[in-house]
């Protein structure tokens, strides 16, 4: 049975990604570094293996979307046009009781006026205090407080600098002591921005600023799309729930040009295609969900979005948002460039003129799917636990994760019984030819059968062979099957075969 949507289970998957090498604190031995995380030896695996299936979807099996990789950093222009200098902020607010520092539009909610009660200094005992709720209509999510600051935007964008001269030295120069803090905070800012580059926040601007080379150089007809996996960076106020949201993130996106009056339809398509790709790698598709977002969510430049969430441990999240975007960044990217971003379709009637021959800028539906969200995500629906005793009485529980075949960091595992008589150099034979086929495989030969096993359970290993004495014998082993436990005896000409056969498969049916 899959786990109930719990804390507890969160905290399972934490222990079980450090103890088996999937992902750990970044560098930890120095006490860690807040919100930053380092993908283990079998974490890089599976996150590899999302994203390369991600990628075979949208590029391998498609001729309509081709990839790109963009640099981390760009001109800074880019984004004072994308909109993301001025309005990629949160709202920050300071509880005056506890000094919690966190996001107003997350805060819990209470009519204005209620009264609350609340622990001076955010302790859990001690001193009693009242207050009552503000206009603001919220309160602090750690202490309960209502005294709290008035909001600020934060920009949630790094900023960082280009080139061999620091410029700190030029930002105290232009600070006077008679300025109050607001002029020089002004002051240093403008100093600043002349060598400010900053850490996407996305990789989709990227995507937008190379359109007319991926158009021309490909010669992509409309609709057509662009694909990437990357890195992205955001200062974000709150980091939560391990790698749900971090500061350094992977996401993989696809901005898809369309023709004006088509993206509707094109909006229907992707998000069938998005639901249908996650439940194609999923235990359980009732986990997944897509929801229509609502007029007020919008961004003023959007005429339509729905987010793919899951159900995770602390209730329904954003996963995947699929955003259709008009053709406001080609728009913008176009007017501050003097650049025509433009695609002319010379078999269709200009809408306008009626003459043959349209030039138009292409709309945009983008899929925009976090990748280090969905390794979350995918641990989660795989993360089984199952209890019980055999026949004789022994305890039998193991834990297991169902992951995917295709999404399992390995394959298969030879387990020679024994370290001597010649069944490791049966075991390496069998590993040599899985190798040859481009599997990862495991060899495992420390501890007892049934550790192995366990081990082999508890990372998602989806078949056990185990080479024996008979396998010197008659060219066999017995292939244990991950879900069932169940063992079989077959020959080691076949063991390719099956293995494959059950990575094809869809989850319903391996
Ligand atoms: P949220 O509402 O969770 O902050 P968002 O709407 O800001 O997400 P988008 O800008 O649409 O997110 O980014 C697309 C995807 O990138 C998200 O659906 C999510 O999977 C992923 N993502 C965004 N921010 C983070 C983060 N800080 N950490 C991990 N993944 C993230």
């Amino acid at each position: 049975m899959s786990q109930e949507p719990s804390l507890d289970l969160m905290s399972k998957i934490v222990s079980l990604c450090k103890r088996r090498g999937f992902i750990f604190q970044s560098s930890e031995i120095y006490g860690g570094l807040r919100s930053c995380y380092d993908y283990g030896p079998l974490g890089v695996e599976l996150k590899r293996n999302i994203s390369n299936e991600w990628w075979r979807s949208m590029v391998y099996e498609r001729e309509d979307i081709v990839g790109l990789d963009s640099s981390i950093m760009m001109h800074p222009k880019v984004w004072q046009t994308s909109g993301h200098l001025s309005g990629f902020s949160d709202p920050l607010v300071d509880c005056l009781n506890c000094r919690e520092r966190f996001r107003a539009d997350k805060a819990p909610t209470h009519p204005v006026g209620t009264a609350m009660t609340f622990h001076k200094g955010g302790k859990t005992s001690g001193e009693k205090l009242k207050g009552s709720v503000a206009e603001c209509g919220y309160v602090c999510p750690v202490c309960s407080c209502p005294n709290l600051s008035s909001e600020r935007q934060f920009n949630l964008m790094f900023r960082t600098s280009l080139g061999p001269v620091d410029p700190t030295t030029d930002m105290l120069a232009v600070i006077e002591p008679s300025m109050t803090a607001e002029q020089k905070r002004a002051a240093v800012d403008e100093v600043a921005a002349k060598t400010a580059v900053y850490l996407r926040p996305e990789t989709a601007q990227g995507m937008f600023v190379q359109f007319l080379n991926v158009q021309q150089s490909m010669s992509m007809k409309v609709p057509f799309g662009i694909a990437q996996v990357g890195k992205s960076f955001r200062n974000e106020i709150v980091v939560e729930h391990y790698i749900f949201r971090s500061c350094e993130f992977e996401q993989m996106e696809m901005e898809f040009f369309c023709e004006p009056g088509t993206q509707g339809d094109w909006m229907k398509y992707w998000c069938g295609e998005r639901m249908a790709w996650y439940k194609r790698y999923a235990n359980s598709g009732a986990g997944f969900r897509l929801r229509p977002h609502d007029e007020d969510e919008l961004a003023h430049y959007s005429d339509g979005c729905f987010d793919v969430e899951y159900m995770y441990p602390w209730g329904w999240g954003e996963l995947e948002g699929i955003s259709s975007r008009t053709n406001y960044d080609l728009t913008k990217h176009a007017e501050a460039t003097g650049v025509k971003l433009s695609y002319f379709d010379q078999n269709k009637a200009d809408p306008e003129t009626g003459k043959n021959g349209w030039r138009y800028i292409p709309y945009v539906i983008e899929p925009a799917a976090g990748l280090t969200r969905s390794v979350l995500c995918f641990l989660l629906d795989a993360y089984h636990e199952e209890h019980g005793v055999d026949h004789e009485g022994k305890d039998k529980s193991r834990v297991v994760l169902k992951l995917h075949p295709k999404l399992a960091p390995y394959k298969a595992a030879v387990l020679p019984l024994v370290k001597k008589d010649g069944l490791p150099e049966k075991g390496r034979e069998i590993i040599r030819i899985l190798r040859q086929a481009g599997l990862n495989v495991s060899y495992d030969e420390q501890q007892s059968i049934g550790k192995r096993y366990a081990r082999h359970d508890e990372i998602g290993t989806p078949y056990c062979l185990t080479v024996d004495m008979q396998s010197l014998e008659d060219g066999t082993v017995t292939i244990r099957d991950r879900d069932t436990a169940t063992q079989q005896r077959v020959k080691i000409t076949e063991v390719l075969g099956i293995i494959q056969n059950r990575m094809n498969a869809d989850p319903a049916t391996c």
